[in-house]
């Protein structure tokens, strides 16, 4: 299979995707261009080196699980909604949030960049100033409809913000004790800014789920140790609490500085928690705002595990097993962020 007779597929992929359903419209044009950039490379192949060539093809796979996975039908949409929220307030253009449906259990980011790989190697390409921000998150198909569940998304998000303004290794440039025997700088630097990487993540999903980022680790990765890539569980934990409660933490204030020094915002606690007393008659909850939008995962969280343990709603019936409760929490959740969307759409629509 040459990488040729592969863009001939993509390219048809795109087209085919260019007409899909998707909530964002946006995604329409992504799939449009791109099959436009995959027509210009079947063109010109042979004035760009072989590699070149194979590269993008493996580029442009990439990309077309995320694509997909975002039409309508497939994607996590209450959480890409809420996750785009999240990132207006960190990155200041207009970024696309886009989602693989995974037929396992993992939540990741991808942080390659078709894109970018566009305008850097395609030097007979005029993409017309087209280089969109596409944000690739990955998460289990069976969590689409369970926004409770998709707290990890908020991490994986956070990695994106620091991979596109370096504060770990910002951070690391800035403040490292000198490297123990036995290990290289080199790789003492490198497994520092992998573990800040994870800090840095957990921090930024606890200013938007507070608690509920822990709960959701020690619920994926109750005891895992220290690794080359991940700090221990542990540690994790204690680096969030330390946040949470305003206790002071060596970690937390070289990551607030390295953020200083690259001119972003705070790590600060952006999310007020709702009282889902409603959950308990089977209504939805009214958000209020952004603080409570982002609140409710936590809120949601903790009413749904209550539940599961106490039982006291009086909706659970003594014949209701736990999914039936999972299922209902995670469903009140994911209307009362569908309501708050379409009371906003409707306001931008009635003010434009
Ligand atoms: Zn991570």
């Amino acid at each position: 299979m040459t990488p040729g007779v592969n863009l001939h597929i993509l390219a048809a992929e795109f087209t085919q995707l260019s007409r899909s359903a998707f909530f964002e419209p946006a995604f329409q044009e992504f799939s449009e261009k791109t099959a436009e950039s995959i027509a210009h490379v079947l063109e010109y192949s042979a004035s760009y080196p072989d590699e070149i060539v194979r590269q993008f093809q493996h580029h442009v796979w990439n990309v077309l699980q995320f694509v997909s996975g975002s039409r309508s039908n497939d994607a996590p949409h209450e959480a890409q909604y809420v996750l785009r929220k999240v990132l207006k307030e960190w990155i200041y253009e207009d970024a696309l949030v886009s989602s693989a449906s995974l037929n396992n259990f993992e939540f990741f980011v991808s942080l390659t960049d078709l894109w970018e790989f566009v305008g850097r190697a395609l030097d007979r390409y005029d993409s017309g100033g087209y280089a969109p921000l596409v944000v690739r998150i990955g998460s289990p198909a069976a969590y689409k409809h369970r926004p409770v569940f998709c707290v990890p998304l908020f991490h994986e998000l956070g990695h994106f913000v620091d991979h596109n303004y370096k504060i770990s290794e910002t951070s690391v440039l800035m403040n490292l004790a000198p490297a123990p025997p036995g290990i290289t700088d080199e790789q003492w630097q490198n497994l520092n800014v992998r573990h800040r990487m994870e800090h840095f993540a957990d921090l930024f999903a606890a200013c938007y789920c507070g608690q509920a980022t822990n709960l959701s680790l020690c619920a994926f990765a109750p005891a895992n140790g220290d690794s080359h890539t991940h700090p221990s569980t542990q540690r994790r934990l204690a680096v969030v609490d330390d946040f949470l409660n305003n206790r002071s933490n060596v970690i937390v204030d070289v990551l607030q500085s390295a953020l200083v020094a690259r001119k972003q915002p705070a790590l600060s606690v952006r999310y007020s928690e709702p009282t889902l007393n409603c959950f308990d008659d089977v209504l939805t909850y009214k958000i209020k705002d952004e603080a409570e939008l982002y609140g409710i995962f936590l809120a949601s969280w903790k009413y749904l595990h209550a539940q599961l343990t106490d039982r006291s709603a009086p909706w659970i019936t003594p014949d209701a097993d736990a999914s039936t409760i999972e299922k209902t929490v995670n469903d009140l959740t994911e209307k009362s962020l569908r309501n708050y969307e379409i009371v906003e759409r409707w306001k931008n629509a009635v003010n434009n």
